[in-house]
Parts: C-alpha cells; sequence; structure tokens
C-alpha cells in the first residue's frame, strides 16, 4: 500500500505526520519510509536513519554534432518541453535546465547527430530507521529537476509493505509525481485561510489523478472553522486531528518525533491508518 503525505505549504506538520504514522506502523507491519522531498529532504532529521547504500542518480542530455546536423529543426518540433531551439542554417541550442532527459530528439534526428551524455543529478540513499526500510532522494544543488529522482526512488517500492512517502510541498510536477499511482493521500493542513487557500489546490491536483484522500488537522483548535467546513462540503473525511501543543513543537525543534515524545499517540496513528486502509480499498472488505 502506498500512501502520500503532502501538504499545500511547508510548515504545516507534513514530515511530523509521515514519520510519527511510519514509527506507529511499524510495530505492525513491515514499512518502508520514503522521503521524495528530494530538493530539501528532512525526515532522517526525526527518523536518524543508518544509511548503508548510496546510488548516483544520472539523466541523459543530447549533444549535438554541428557537422552532421542540417538544421532541419525535427529535434525543436518533436521536444515537449521547450528544450531545444534550432536557428535556422546557424546553430542548435540546448536548454539543460528544460531538458527532461527523455531521448525523444536523439530519436528523431534524421542525420543521427544527436548523441547522448549523462549527468550525474541526485542520490539515492537506502538503509534503516528502527525496524523499518528507509530511503530518500537527494537533488544534486544547481540541478533543476526533481522528477527523475522521485521516479527513480518509487521504483524502490516493495509492494508487500507498507509504503509512506513524504512529498514535497505544494502543488508542482514534484508532487504530482509522488502522488502518481498511490493508494491514498493524506492531506496536512492548519485551520487558517492560508491553509484552506493551499489545501483547495492540493485538492485540486488529488482529483485529477483519481486519488482518494483524507485530511490531518494539524494545530486543530487555532485559526478558524473554513477547513473544517470545505472537508464537509466536499465529502473529505477529517482522520486526525493534532492539537496545538507545545510539547510536540518544542519535541520536532529538538528531532524528536511526535510519536516518541508521546507515545499516546502511537495508537491513534494506527486507528488513522486502519481509516484510512477503508477507504483505499473499500471494494476489498
Ligand atoms: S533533428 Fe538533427 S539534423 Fe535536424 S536540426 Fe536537430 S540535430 Fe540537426
Ligand atoms: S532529451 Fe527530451 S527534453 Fe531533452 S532536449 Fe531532447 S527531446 Fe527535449
Amino acid at each position: 500500500m502506498q500512501i502520500v503525505v503532502t501538504a499545500g505549504k511547508g510548515g504545516t506538520g507534513k514530515t511530523t505526520v509521515a514519520t510519527s504514522l511510519a514509527l506507529a506502523l511499524q510495530e505492525r507491519y513491515p514499512v518502508q519510509f520514503l522521503d521524495c522531498d528530494v530538493e530539501e529532504p528532512d525526515a532522517h532529521i526525526l527518523l536518524k536513519p543508518q544509511i548503508k547504500e548510496r546510488e548516483p542518480v544520472y539523466v541523459n542530455r543530447p549533444k549535438i554534432d554541428e557537422a552532421k546536423c542540417d538544421y532541419c529543426g525535427k529535434c525543436s518540433e518533436a521536444c515537449q518541453f521547450n528544450a531545444i531551439m534550432v536557428i535556422k542554417d546557424k546553430l542548435v541550442l540546448v536548454y539543460d535546465e528544460l531538458c527532461h532527459g527523455c531521448g525523444l530528439c536523439h530519436l528523431v534526428c534524421p542525420k543521427t547527430a544527436i548523441s547522448e551524455y549523462e549527468v550525474e543529478m541526485g542520490l539515492i540513499e537506502r538503509g534503516t530507521a528502527g525496524g523499518m526500510e528507509y530511503l530518500q532522494g537527494t537533488l544534486t544543488v544547481g540541478e533543476p529537476l526533481a522528477t527523475p529522482i522521485i521516479r527513480r526512488l518509487k521504483e524502490k517500492i516493495d509492494q508487500k509493505k507498507v509504503a509512506i512517502l513524504d512529498s514535497a510541498p505544494g502543488t508542482g510536477c514534484p508532487v504530482i509525481e509522488t502522488m502518481h499511482g498511490a493508494d491514498f493521500v493524506l492531506l496536512v493542513t492548519e485551520p487558517t485561510p492560508f491553509g484552506l487557500h493551499d489545501l483547495r489546490l492540493t485538492v485540486d491536483v488529488a482529483r485529477t489523478l483519481g486519488l482518494r484522500m483524507g485530511v490531518v488537522l494539524n494545530r486543530d483548535g487555532v485559526g478558524d472553522r473554513g477547513v473544517e467546513e470545505y472537508c464537509e462540503k466536499e465529502g473529505l473525511p477529517i482522520l486526525l486531528r493534532i492539537p496545538l501543543d507545545r510539547r510536540i513543537a518544542v519535541a520536532y525543534s529538538n528531532g524528536v518525533p511526535l510519536v516518541l515524545e508521546l507515545p499516546e499517540w502511537r495508537e491513534r496513528f494506527r486507528e488513522m491508518f486502519a481509516a484510512l486502509a477503508e477507504l483505499a480499498e473499500p471494494e476489498r472488505r
């Protein structure tokens, strides 16, 4: 089962929820934790994994042999990312920061003028954290594309385990890549107008991908009822409420997961998992 934990914006408690869910479940199930926030992975601060393997991630980039090129423009027409431009009879320009390394330009070139070279653009690390398997991806500083690393990370998902994917915040390509194919999306938000605004956007993305969802309301009790009213109207279940509690904030700032600081929360996270499992696979029950 794949559960994606995400949030419309940073600072809503997404990693707190993802790590505590994993720690609560690992006592009962085989668990894999994947930190897919590859631009800024931070779950390791809470889970303190022992890293045992490191694997670089490469992408292919096109290289143009101008001696063979007749500037026909077919590569530029084929590229869906506007990453290659042909200046008639003069020059072929490749914009590395836009290139997704899909290789299409190489395939369509009638003059075999495009070869490919590999660029290391990130790292996958694998190890253990307590009783669970831990994986994280890290994008090399200066590299623009997070999605190839997330894709490679997700190739390592073990279907026999409960995989918890800590996504990047927001609604960009890294979030969509992380959500794609998930069994359930947990949306962490807070009861404020900002929380509501970002929640709406994330819900739209998850609905477009046809995914089942539930909400975790963090810092419950502050702000207003806007998020609750929205969830009622949209039929989104609120699966867990975490109050604004100084002990949780202090534990987080000290790098201590919620369920280790306050063990009574383990059962609440397990109850949330039971509820979301029902929602994720109702036809099996
Ligand atoms: S498709 Fe090949 S020959 Fe045509 S412009 Fe691109 S590199 Fe040159
Ligand atoms: S590899 Fe793909 S994304 Fe990159 S320039 Fe070629 S067609 Fe465009």
